[in-house]
């Protein structure tokens, strides 16, 4: 697995291939024959220390090399193998990648996005940073968090805020704060949770106290 550049949409994913081939081959009963290399551009197995600590882990459990900070340069497909821009070589019988990401051309032409096609967008407002009446969501936007489902879940409460004061003439009071969350399957019918926004790394579970969550537990309490 070669995870070809950052940003990708859903930071876990190609972990979760991972992981759920190396349970296939457990299964099949052939594990011991396969070598499976987790190939990325990023330092360790995940973006910041404590995620990346708790999947390097589980990663080595499970006896997946990783090579880290490999930027991929070309697939060499006669000689089965990729090279990296610093010239480091890794062979492989069969190749998964992780494709470049990037905006869609139509939000370039429409002079919406940045370098990478992304749309320009005020990271707690969502409002569009070069025209007022575009709010954006999803992985479309630049936002400095990742591209999952579960970001566009909750920023989708701030945008509807947000857009409707600016309808209304009335100042944006909602501010996103990037929440991320990500299931990952680990392979054998188990998973795991991280949980993270703009100002706290991914740590397992779930990390602040969050309003809902304070009142299901007041609830459930008395
Ligand atoms: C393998 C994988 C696993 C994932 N797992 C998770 C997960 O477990 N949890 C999670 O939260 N997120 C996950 N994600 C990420 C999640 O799928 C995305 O973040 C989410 O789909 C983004 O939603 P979106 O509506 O912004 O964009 P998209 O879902 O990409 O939707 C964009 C839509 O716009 C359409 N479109 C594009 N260009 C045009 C055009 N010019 N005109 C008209 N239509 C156009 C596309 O066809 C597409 O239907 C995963 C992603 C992948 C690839």
């Amino acid at each position: 697995m070669c995870i070809s550049e950052i940003p990708y949409k859903c930071p876990v994913a190609p972990l979760e291939f991972v992981f759920l081939a190396e349970a296939y081959f457990t299964k099949k009963g052939i594990r011991e024959k396969v070598k499976i290399t987790y190939v990325t551009p990023m330092s360790g197995a995940f973006t910041k220390p404590v995620a990346t600590k708790m999947l390097s882990a589980l990663l080595e459990e499970k006896n997946i090399s990783i090579i880290p900070e490999f930027y991929l340069e070309s697939v060499d497909n006669d000689n089965k193998k990729i090279l990296s821009y610093d010239g480091q070589e890794v062979p492989f019988d069969i190749l998964t990648i992780v494709p470049v990401n990037m905006g869609n051309e139509m939000v370039k032409r429409s002079g919406l996005g940045d370098d990478m096609n992304y749309a320009k967008t005020d990271k707690y407002t969502l409002q569009s940073k070069d025209f007022e009446n575009i709010f954006v969501i999803g992985d479309a936007a630049n936002l400095p968090t990742s591209k999952a489902g579960s970001v566009a879940h909750f920023a989708a409460e701030i945008l509807t805020e947000n857009f409707l004061s600016a309808i209304e003439g009335r100042p944006m009071k909602a501010k996103f704060d990037g929440h991320a969350n990500c299931y990952i399957e680990t392979g054998y019918g188990k998973g795991a949770l991280i949980d993270f926004n703009y100002d706290t790394e991914p740590l397992p579970g779930t990390f602040p106290l969050l309003g809902s969550d304070l009142l299901v537990c007041l609830k459930i309490l008395r």
